[in-house]
């Protein structure tokens, strides 16, 4: 893509497309890596979520799920057990707080479900847009796009926004893509900035959407070294005749 001429927004929203097509290509299996079973599950989980890794998540909730099975545990929960268990995922004082504090809405307002609506969500203590679009993309099937740091760096990278505030990234990106792959693109955004476009050192010499990106060329653009950086490298896509 050339950099020199400015872009129609036709001409963005076709190279968004193309890149998204691209990019599910090389992610099919693109998902959540949060484990959970249930909408509760998913909402305990991506609260644990902030400031670390979903892997750091899995290795609590086990326990955590097992503990606390319903909202209603949540909401009676013994402060300092609770802390204990999800004492890895960090800051747990304040996340053993808003799980407390949405196991008592819950229970208060829904009757312990989880409610499916945006609003409804991030009236929730310690529920924001990005944990609320989550829930309702993974555990009920409504479209949503979840702009963590992958995504917004991402979004920015392919040209597809300029904006840093992460509800108009989500304002601007679902212009350019259909509602209904707005769940799966979240999750290829994610996948890609976790394996190949990193925060630091992008490897664009491994990129399968390096021709669309105005960006390529900031990381390693050297083929073998760019493969180097790639992270649960995919098996190479089988070739059609
Ligand atoms: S070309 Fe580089 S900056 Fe652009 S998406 Fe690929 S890895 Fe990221």
């Amino acid at each position: 893509m050339s950099t020199l001429e400015p872009e129609s927004p036709l001409a963005l929203k076709r190279r968004a497309r193309r890149m998204y097509r691209v990019l599910h290509e090389r992610y099919p299996d693109a998902h959540c890596e949060l484990d959970f079973t249930t909408p509760l599950e998913l909402l305990m989980a991506t609260v644990l979520s902030a400031q670390t890794t979903d892997v750091r998540v899995n290795m609590v909730t086990p326990r955590l799920f097992a503990t606390y099975p319903d909202a209603a545990a949540y909401a009676g929960a013994d402060r300092s057990e609770l802390e204990g268990i999800i004492q890895p995922t960090g800051f747990f004082r304040a996340k053993a707080d808003s799980l407390m504090k949405i196991g008592a809405a819950l229970v208060e307002k829904y009757d312990g479900e989880v409610p499916k609506k945006l609003p409804d969500l991030v009236a929730l203590p310690g529920v924001g847009r990005k944990t609320a679009n989550v829930v309702l993309g993974d555990a009920f099937g409504v479209p949503g796009i979840t702009v963590d740091t992958h995504f917004g760096r991402l979004a920015r990278r392919f040209g597809w926004t300029t904006e840093e505030d992460p509800v108009r990234v989500e304002q601007a990106v679902g212009e350019l893509i259909p509602r209904k792959d707005w769940t799966m693109l979240s999750h290829v955004l994610i996948f890609h900035g976790r394996r190949t476009c990193h925060s630091r050192r992008p490897a664009c010499g491994a990129c399968p959407v390096a021709r669309w990106c105005p960006s390529y060329g900031i990381g390693v653009t050297d083929p073998v070294a760019a493969e180097k950086l790639v992270k649960d490298a995919p098996p190479a896509p089988a070739t059609t005749p």
